[in-house]
C-alpha cells in the first residue's frame, strides 16, 4: 500500500498545484470556490482532486472531487456572476436588461398583422348580418 500522492501534499503544495494546473481561473486560496458545470456542485480548493498521471513523467491533473464526475478546470466557473450568466438563474433581470431592439421587427409586424386580420374578420362578421 502506497501513500496517495495527494495525501503527501502540503497546503502550500496544493495551492501551488491548483494555480499551476488551472490555467483558466486564478486560485487565491484553497477556500476559493468553483461551480462544476458537469455535476452542478460547488467545490473548493481543498476538495479538488490532484491526480498524478499514469506514469511518473505524466503531468498532474486537477479533477472534480465529485464521485463519477471527471470534469477538469475548464468546466469550473466562479460561483458568482460567471455562474449566474451561465445558468441564467436571474431570468427577470435578464428580461429587464434585454434591449427592446432584441425583438425582431418581422415578428412584431407578424403579430400586428395577425391582430389586424383578427380584428378585420370580427368586424366583417359583425357587419355582415346573416
Ligand atoms: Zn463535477
Amino acid at each position: 500500500m502506497t501513500l496517495s500522492f495527494e495525501a503527501s501534499l502540503t497546503e502550500a503544495d496544493r495551492l501551488e498545484a491548483l494555480r499551476r494546473l488551472d490555467q483558466f481561473r486564478r486560485w487565491h486560496s484553497l477556500d476559493d470556490k468553483r461551480y462544476c458545470l458537469c455535476c452542478r456542485k460547488i467545490i473548493n480548493g481543498w476538495q479538488v482532486r490532484i491526480v498524478s498521471g499514469s506514469t511518473d513523467s505524466a503531468p498532474l491533473r486537477l479533477v472534480c472531487p465529485t464521485q463519477s464526475c471527471e470534469s477538469i478546470p475548464m468546466d469550473w466557473v466562479l460561483p458568482t456572476g460567471e455562474m449566474l450568466a451561465t445558468m441564467s438563474i436571474l431570468p427577470n433581470d435578464a428580461e429587464l436588461a434585454r434591449p427592446p431592439l432584441m425583438e425582431s421587427p418581422a415578428r412584431k409586424n407578424g403579430f400586428k398583422t395577425r391582430l389586424r386580420n383578427i380584428a378585420g374578420s370580427l368586424k366583417r362578421a359583425g357587419a355582415a348580418p346573416a
